[in-house]
């Protein structure tokens, strides 16, 4: 049935399904039992992602301009944690071990799937850097991508009057911190390094 084939061909577009998971997904949503209400589930979330959007200061995910975290006025509004996505953020926020505000870089520096400083929410991130931000905690993955990232980061931060640090390498070598357990992640920002010079 073409209505099938078409909904197949869309599911393949999503990451890490294949031809046989989108088939198995497929009938499995046509169940009359267990796939009604699942399908129901589904349809629900995917009319309130229409209302998400960027939080205009920090790139996080929102329903309002700004998201709750920016507009958090208990939060420590003199240090930034650069992430790579908003799931890191909500990944560290369950840690609560951190009470400052966030950006989102939406990800990193990577040459060769054409990821160059212009697709990173890097300017925005440089209006933010007032007199006011006294510490950036880098906060990117610890691949090579993410470490050449933060690198960039810290030499473009440099002209101005801020304490740049990275999270310590509890984070294991060439892990995404999303794939980083909680308490590993615990004591990778709170054993952060400054950069020297
Ligand atoms: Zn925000």
């Amino acid at each position: 049935m073409s209505e099938i084939r078409s909904f197949i061909k869309a599911l393949k577009k999503l990451p890490g399904i294949g031809e046989k998971s989108a088939e198995r997904i497929v009938f499995f949503l046509l169940d009359k039992e267990k796939g009604n209400k699942i399908r129901e589930e589904i349809k629900k979330a995917l009319i309130e992602m229409e209302n998400i959007k960027e939080c205009k200061q920090c790139h996080n995910y929102t329903k309002d301009s700004l998201c709750s975290i920016c507009n958090d006025t208990s939060r420590e509004k003199d240090k930034i944690l650069i992430v790579e996505t908003p799931f890191d953020i909500e990944i560290i926020e369950e840690s609560k071990i951190y009470n400052g505000l966030y950006h989102v870089l939406g990800g990193v520096l990577s040459p060769i799937n054409g990821i160059d400083s212009s697709k990173l929410h890097i300017e925005s991130l440089i209006r933010r850097v007032n007199r006011d931000v006294k510490e950036i905690i880098i906060a990117t993955g610890t691949g090579t991508e993410g470490e050449a990232t933060a690198i960039y980061l810290k030499d473009i931060l440099k002209p101005y009057n801020v304490n740049v640090s990275r999270i310590a390498t509890g984070v294991p070598k060439g892990m995404d911190i999303t794939l980083t357990d909680r308490s590993t992640l615990k004591e990778a920002i709170k054993h952060r390094k400054n950069y020297e010079d």
